[in-house]
């Protein structure tokens, strides 16, 4: 599909040559020129003078008109006129001597001499001018007086030549340029009279001093193309533009055009010349990239264009149709105003003012192939809690901040929002070899809290990506959205559908099928990983991990399979499950008075209603675990949608006698609003920041940070994932409470955490002994 920018200038193209076959636009055209006919122009060359007659003419008979015209021609020729046009009717006046003697004269004077045909009547239906007598039809060589008249009684062009009877007869215009060269084909092109040059401006001999022999009147017709204008009352009105209205007659339109001719101007640039200039720019300034601030540029110089036309191109004497172009103009003007209004309104979110996701989908549309990008899906997480707390203005704006951040690096991107908590964009699959590790960098930046006036508000994402290369536009956009709500804050934040995935997606149903009989045939079991005290070095408990070992996958991580288990919402089978065995394990470890404090993790979903504290109430039923030994580790805290909710469920449970531990603090969403509505006990630092304690300044002023907060709080810290001795002495120091890490223990069965644990007894036992 062509861009819409070349499309538009096309049909304003095709529609402007269908809008010049017709003359719709010729009144446009008409103002245009006449408009131009007031800008300043050379007056004429005086080489063509007119005969008039001032006197009322019309009450004249025609003897004395012929009587007159008689010593008239007479004195032109003993002046050495160059050429007679004879444009008044010859008629037969009651005086045959007079009327064959005024033959006779032009007869003899036929080299240059021409008697002009009056108006063609067919086309002017209001000519009033009488025919010439048919005793002076041979006298002289007969030109026609015709000319191409407008509704308006306006003339804008004359043909060189037209027909009288049937026989075609030079245009009077021509035979007074005579045989002066003009630099122009005045036999077969024509003219458009320069009416910049006035009628008055004309030098005008009148018939009375010509018939007299006045010595002043010969003066000014020797040498010269000479018109004898209608000398009756009988002519044509014709209007000249520029001038004073109704002061030509047809012989000034005539000896205009002669002038015109003279200066080789009164050419004429049609729609056939202006259509394909002016379209032709526009059809390039369309088709070229160009950045938003050139393309204005290219238009205003496209545009100015029309006015340089309009105004060099009378100054040279030519007339151009500009008419066109600006409709052109107008037309294409119409379109891009149609498309930017869709484009702003149909195609935009009203609250965040992103193009929405029918832009995205035109926009995907558009580019034919998908195989050359990649689909990204921007899921927000619980937006609808932070939006309760903002107004609609604000609202916008924090999205907006958000699709901003998205961008960050590559300005150019759009981001496209859903009007929910879905943001779009498409990245070009050629320029990311890394994509995962582009994608985890982007969230890590966008997961940064946002401004909304002088407030912090986090901001917690997932981003799903399809880069299969299966199924059109909706079912892309539909398999990442499904991609982004399966990533996990915690620790599967970017979800990518790859063609690869798609085959291990069929594994995965097999997986469901296959975990769901794990899960009834109790076939899933928990590791433990020590927690130890930082200050004594002494354990003090562990936490759960689940583990599920497939017949035929073998060990598969815990992270593929719960999300596995929510899809087929077993979760809280899961839980169960392991919150029992948690238990057990914890009644086996009091029993034989080792350090029996055991954290189950559960997810962050779960805490929508009280189904969870029916599960912690039943599991503590069915074991008879004391509930002070237990606690509960809320993983993906950014998916608490409604924190009032998971309150009140959690403090049902509190009232229990379990204590809750917020997990992974400081990756995913700044969770700092769970932290701060939430009654946790205990926070545990993500080994994203512990790992790196030693060698990275900033990963220990966040941890600092953290434990400050710990303190502030009352709360319990864990540093999560030491692995490291030096990291371990490090975050020591820094006051850390509680620490878990491979360096310290890996996650174990019961039995082996027992021995661990009996090791450590004995060990104490010998010291204090
Ligand atoms: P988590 O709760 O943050 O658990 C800690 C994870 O970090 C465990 O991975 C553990 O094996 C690993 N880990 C501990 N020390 C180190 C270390 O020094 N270095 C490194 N690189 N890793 C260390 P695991 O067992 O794969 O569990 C991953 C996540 O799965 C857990 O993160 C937790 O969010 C989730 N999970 C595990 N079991 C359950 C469960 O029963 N229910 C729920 N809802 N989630 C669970
Ligand atoms: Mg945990
Ligand atoms: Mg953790």
């Amino acid at each position: 599909m062509a861009k819409p920018r070349v499309r538009h200038s096309a049909i304003a193209i095709a529609l402007s040559v269908l809008v010049a076959l017709t003359v719709s636009l010729l009144p446009l055209d008409l103002a245009i020129w006449a408009a131009q006919a007031k800008f300043p122009g050379e007056k004429p060359s005086g080489s063509i003078v007119l005969v008039t007659d001032k006197s009322n003419a019309a009450s004249k008979s025609i003897v004395t008109t012929n009587r007159l015209l008689l010593r008239a021609i007479t004195n032109l020729e003993r002046a050495g006129a160059d050429r007679i046009v004879i444009d008044t009717p010859l008629r037969a006046s009651n005086d045959a001597g007079i009327d064959r003697r005024l033959r006779d004269t032009i007869a003899a004077a036929r080299e240059r001499t021409y008697i002009a045909a009056p108006f063609n009547s067919e086309i002017s239906s209001i000519s009033l001018r009488q025919p010439n007598a048919e005793l002076f039809a041979d006298a002289a060589a007969m030109v026609s007086s015709d000319m191409d008249i407008d509704f308006l009684d306006y003339v804008w062009s004359l043909a060189p030549s037209y027909a009288v009877n049937g026989e075609n007869r030079p245009a009077a215009w021509t035979v007074l340029v005579g045989g002066q060269s003009t630099g122009r084909d005045i036999a077969n092109e024509a003219i458009h009279p320069d009416y910049r040059m006035q009628p008055r401006d004309l030098p005008e001999v009148q018939i009375a001093d010509l018939a007299a022999g006045k010595a002043s009147a010969l003066a000014q017709v020797g040498g010269k193309s000479v018109l004898i204008a209608n000398l009756g009352g009988d002519d044509r009105v014709i209007r000249t533009p520029g001038g004073a209205g109704r002061e030509g007659t047809s012989a000034h339109v005539s000896a205009i055009a002669a002038e015109t001719a003279l200066r080789s101007a009164g050419f004429y640039y049609a729609a056939l010349y202006t259509i394909p200039v002016f379209g032709i720019g526009l059809l390039f300034l369309a088709a070229v990239p160009l950045g938003r601030r050139w393309r204005r540029i290219g238009y205003a110089v496209w545009a100015s264009q029309i006015v340089v036309a309009f105004v060099a191109v009378p100054m040279m004497g030519d007339r151009v149709s500009l008419a066109d172009p600006v409709f052109l103009a107008s037309v294409y003007g119409c379109f891009r105003a149609i498309a930017n209004y869709r484009r702003r309104h149909l195609y935009v979110d009203t609250q965040s003012r992103l193009p929405n996701f029918t832009a995205f989908r035109r926009y995907l549309e558009a580019q034919g192939s998908l195989n050359d990008h990649i689909l990204v899906i921007v899921k927000i997480a619980r937006l609808d809690a932070i939006f309760a707390t903002l107004g609609s203005h604000e609202q916008g704006e924090y999205l907006r901040q958000v699709a901003s951040r998205l961008t960050l690096g590559e300005s150019s991107a759009n981001v496209y929002h859903d009007g929910g908590k879905y943001l779009g964009m498409v990245f070009r699959r050629a320029d990311y070899i890394d994509l995962r590790g582009h994608l985890e960098g982007l969230r890590a930046i966008a997961s940064q809290a946002v401004l909304v006036g002088d407030t912090p508000i986090d901001v917690a994402i997932t981003i799903g990506v399809d880069q299969s290369n299966e199924g059109d536009v909706s079912n892309r956009i539909s398999s990442a959205i499904a991609a982004a709500d399966q990533a996990r804050e915690a620790y599967r934040p970017v979800f990518i559908i790859s063609d690869f995935q798609a085959d291990s997606e069929e594994w995965d149903h097999s997986l469901q099928s296959r975990l769901e009989n794990a899960l009834s045939e109790n076939r899933i079991s928990v590791k433990l990983q020590p927690k130890v005290d930082m200050q004594s070095g002494l354990f003090v408990g562990a936490e759960a991990l689940a583990r599920w070992t497939d017949q035929q996958r073998g060990e598969i991580p815990p992270v593929r399979f719960i999300i596995q288990c929510e899809r087929a919402g077993r979760l809280d089978d899961l839980t169960k499950r392991v919150m029992e065995k948690s238990m057990q394990a914890s009644i086996e470890l009091a029993r034989e008075k080792l350090p029996c404090k055991v954290s189950v993790n559960v997810s962050a979903i779960q805490f929508v209603d009280s189904r969870v504290v029916d599960l912690v109430e039943l599991a503590l039923g069915a074991t008879q675990a004391d509930p002070r030994n237990i606690m509960i580790e809320i993983t993906e805290t950014a998916r608490v949608e409604n924190l009032t909710r998971a309150r009140e469920v959690m403090e049902e449970i509190k009232r229990l006698g379990i204590e809750f531990s917020i997990d992974d603090f400081g990756v995913g969403s700044g969770n700092l609003d769970a932290l701060y509505a939430l009654p946790f006990d205990e926070m545990k630092i993500d080994r994203m920041f512990s790992n790196e304690v030693t060698r990275c300044p900033k990963a220990r002023s966040v941890v600092a940070a953290m434990l400050d907060l710990c303190r502030a709080f009352g709360m319990r810290s864990v540093v999560e994932g030491i692995d490291e001795l030096d990291t371990f002495e490090a975050v020591r120091d820094m006051g850390g409470d509680l620490a878990q890490g491979f360096c310290i223990a890996r996650p174990q069965t019961l039995t082996l955490l027992k021995e661990t644990l009996r090791l450590q007894a004995h060990q104490s036992i010998v010291r204090q002994s």
